[in-house]
């Protein structure tokens, strides 16, 4: 009998075979873990042919933040949200502006204990309308985040996961009933940036934010653009082309300022006229609702009527002001915004 601390929590999608190892099927990695040994994440762990979520109810970090903080413009917006950070990451990326939790391992980091339950609470306490995983990759904390997560939905609140959209079919379908919005990065199109920069690969995040549609999440997509390495004007068209037809025109689309971190000092910040020039071009292909990021005090932060133009929400920093949206209507000419300003 395998014998287990109060934090071992046997995982969720995965398979034991006739050696010993087991095949875990939560991300796309799909990786074979022999005994003893952890999956790329570093957090699921083979235990004598079992695998376990190590971090399961541990968290490193734990912030109310305003939800254009995630950022979600189009997901209770003006809200806030409870948001709570684990350690671990099944991508590598060398630009990782949380590495010092995405690459912790569980033996050495700080971590505290919270239930399920005492996140519900807290979350309701601090008067937050939705939950977000964030801050590390959601995927690796499934179990945790798929418990907590069905309780506060029966609560009423939101439920957001801050993803680099890895994840299986199967795991993603198993979260579905209790996962609202999917912020999902896209982070290139293009494989060969996938590969060398996160260690993964392009066409299962597509597969997975088109799922994430079909299953009825809210969706929002967040690109880093990185100066020379994903910057292509044509590349990031076909981005937002791809988005428009599988996904639809009213997809927001975030295009944010890269600053220098971690591995990645070997270039500058983005300059704001080329996320200026992307968020033209989103305009020109039919997008309604691209935004541009990580900048102080820009127009294109706002949210503007796609039918006539009138400003619905201004943004200054985190903080938004409705002045021309009622409830889900433009105010001026009535047209229907594309926006969750309530959970059901
Ligand atoms: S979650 Fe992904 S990276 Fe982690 S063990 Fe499973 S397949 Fe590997």
């Amino acid at each position: 009998m395998v014998i287990t601390g109060p934090a071992m929590h046997e995982a969720h999608q995965y398979r034991k075979n006739d050696d010993g190892t087991v095949t875990c099927s939560l991300c796309n990695h799909r990786c074979s873990i022999k005994a003893g040994r952890h999956g790329i994440c570093g957090v699921r762990k083979n235990e004598q042919g079992t695998l376990f979520a190590e971090t399961y109810g541990k968290i490193s970090a734990e912030a109310i933040d305003p939800i254009e903080k995630k950022p979600l413009y189009h997901y209770l917006p003006g809200t806030l949200s409870y948001s709570l950070g684990g350690i671990g990451c099944n991508f590598h990326c060398e630009h990782c502006q949380n590495w010092h939790i995405s690459r912790a391992n569980p033996e050495e980091a700080r971590l505290r204990d919270l239930a399920p339950e005492e996140g519900v609470h807290r979350a309701i306490a601090g008067k937050c309308a939705s939950i977000a995983w964030t801050y590390n990759e959601p995927t690796i904390w499934h179990e945790y985040a798929l418990d907590m997560g069905t309780l506060a939905r029966s609560k009423g609140l939101g439920t957001i996961y801050v993803t680099n959209g890895y994840i299986t079919e199967e795991a993603l379908r198993e979260l579905s009933p209790m996962l609202g919005a999917f912020r999902v990065d896209l982070k290139a199109f293009n494989e060969e940036f996938y590969k060398k920069v996160c260690g993964a690969h392009l066409a299962p995040v597509l597969d997975s934010v088109i799922l994430a549609r079909e299953l009825g999440m809210h969706i929002e997509t967040v690109t880093l653009v990185i100066p020379g390495l994903n910057d292509d004007r044509e590349e990031l068209k076909g981005l937002i082309r791809w988005v428009i037809e599988h996904l639809g025109p009213a997809t927001p689309m975030h295009f944010t300022a890269f600053h220098p971190d971690y591995k990645m000092m070997d270039r500058g910040a983005t300059p704001i006229a080329a996320l200026e020039k992307i968020y033209k071009s989103a305009k020109d292909l039919g997008l309604k609702y691209p935004y541009i990021g990580n900048v102080f005090n820009n127009p294109y932060e706002n949210t503007y009527c796609p039918a006539c133009g009138t400003t619905l929400i201004e943004r200054y920093g985190f903080s938004s002001r409705f002045v021309g949206l009622d409830d889900r209507q433009c105010r001026n000419c009535g047209e229907q915004i594309e926006i969750v300003r309530h959970v059901s």
